[in-house]
């Protein structure tokens, strides 16, 4: 983060649009150094630090995909059944492998090894087998259900690149190679608060005008789905001085810290002037509905590393949004992640809506089935910012452009949906 200083946006400038904000943190923002190796076992979610090359071919050597017969393909009539004398059998695991002569077969196992003069396997299902002899009908092509060594992966070439986020499916192909240890980077150390002199504990006693705290848990749960080791410090009251201390000492041991709530312009909102007195601002206030008043910073971190500050809205529609599309690139960034680009499924719009231009809008919608075999997206009925149910009745988000200022029933619109947003 030590590259991020302050700009116009920091201030009461413009709004940051969202754009310039991905690239300020493309620009600005570089991948953490450390790096571990972990079991296939501990892998899931964590980033490759380094390319696997793969040490052996994978299928490892020619095999049969089916259970049947395997023969030489110019053994077979152009038309009409052939018969081939039934010369051996061959399963899967077995090492010594019955040769195929000229006009014979081999009954075979899926995945046993290729008879040597065998180039092609006939599906059991498709012949009849009588005295000794199988009856295979015309019409299969040469090679037609053989497995070859390295069609999956050749021997030498990359079969996962660092910066990728290691999935279920990454991790088969890791096993499957026959790899135990993975070289990937340390996850991103993240501190979370909340703010805020209403804001109480789960669990203890709500007096009058309190609220009990839902942010935290929500942080806590996407980083973690984000493959991030989190430090919770808890609720800060709405003062200053207590704020600038603690940011100032969560930094000294984390990569990232992140608040909700006192980010705004009221007049118990200090977050910002806390950030200002521990760090630097580097930017406050997207061009985002909801989550406006995000603000970005640095603060003194470990070692004369800076880490990097993100105070996020204090209503948790807010914070889930700003989340998604500001907190998440920032940690893929440190990460050392490549990321996909978000997919958008297009979808139509059961509603119409209004906007104003310049800020990306996020509508909390459902969908449904439409008439021509797509689907209709269903605004929530409420958008406020606070409102949870919102978000937990609905199936994910519309994104709205930035120039964008009217939506009506029946556009087509690009749907997000939640799972797409966190994982
Ligand atoms: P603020 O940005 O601090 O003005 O907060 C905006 C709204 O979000 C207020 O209604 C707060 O009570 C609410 N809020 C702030 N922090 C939390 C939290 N951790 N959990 C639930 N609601 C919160
Ligand atoms: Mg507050």
């Amino acid at each position: 983060m030590a590259q991020l200083t302050d700009d116009c946006f920091a201030f009461d400038g413009p709004l940051m649009p969202l754009e310039a904000m991905e690239r300020l943190i493309s620009e600005r923002v570089s991948p953490v150094d450390g790096t571990e190796t972990v079991a296939v076992a501990e892998g899931r979610d964590r980033v490759m630090a380094a390319d696997i090359v793969a040490p052996v071919d994978l299928p490892h050597f020619d095999n049969s995909a089916v259970d049947g017969y395997a023969v030489r393909h110019a053994d077979l009539a152009p038309s009409g059944d052939t018969v081939l004398k039934i010369a051996g059998r061959v399963m899967a695991g077995q090492k010594a492998i019955p040769k195929l002569g000229a006009g014979e077969a081999i009954r075979i196992f899926t995945g046993a090894r290729m008879p040597d003069g065998a180039d092609t396997v006939f599906m059991q299902e498709d012949t009849r087998e009588e005295n000794g002899a199988v009856i295979l009908p015309a019409g299969l092509k040469r090679g037609a259900n053989r497995r070859l060594r390295g069609e999956d992966i050749p021997a030498g070439s990359v079969a996962i690149p660092a910066g990728r986020i290691l999935d279920a499916q990454n991790l088969t192909l890791a096993s499957a190679l026959g790899i135990t240890g993975l070289k990937v980077r340390r996850r991103i150390r993240v501190a979370i608060f909340s703010t805020g002199d209403e804001i109480v504990e789960p669990g203890l006693r709500l007096s009058g005008a309190q609220v009990f705290d839902a942010n935290r848990t929500l942080l806590r749960n996407m980083l973690e789905q984000t493959g991030c080791e989190v430090t919770d410090l808890g609720v800060l009251r709405d003062d200053p001085a207590i704020l600038k201390i603690a940011l100032a000492d969560a930094a000294r041991d984390c990569d990232v810290v992140l608040t909700s709530g006192g980010v705004s312009t009221g007049d118990a909102d200090y977050v910002r002037s806390a950030v200002e007195a521990a760090g630097s601002l580097v930017f406050w206030r997207i061009a985002i509905k909801p989550g406006r008043p995000v603000a970005m910073g640095v603060l003194p971190g470990a070692d004369g590393n800076n880490a990097a500050f993100i105070g996020l809205p204090g209503n948790p529609v807010a914070v889930f949004v700003t989340f998604a599309r500001v907190v998440r690139p920032l940690l893929m960034r440190l990460s050392g992640a490549t990321t996909r680009p978000l997919f958008y499924l297009p979808v139509v719009s059961a509603f119409d809506y209004r906007k104003k231009s310049g800020r990306r809008e996020y509508v909390r919608v459902s969908l449904k089935p439409g008439a021509n075999g797509g689907y209709e997206a269903f605004k929530h009925p409420q958008d406020g910012a606070g409102v949870i149910t919102s978000l937990t009745e609905t199936d994910g988000l519309i994104e709205l452009p930035d120039d964008v200022t009217k939506i009506t029933a029946g556009d087509q619109v690009g749907f997000l949906s939640y799972a797409s947003l966190v994982s």
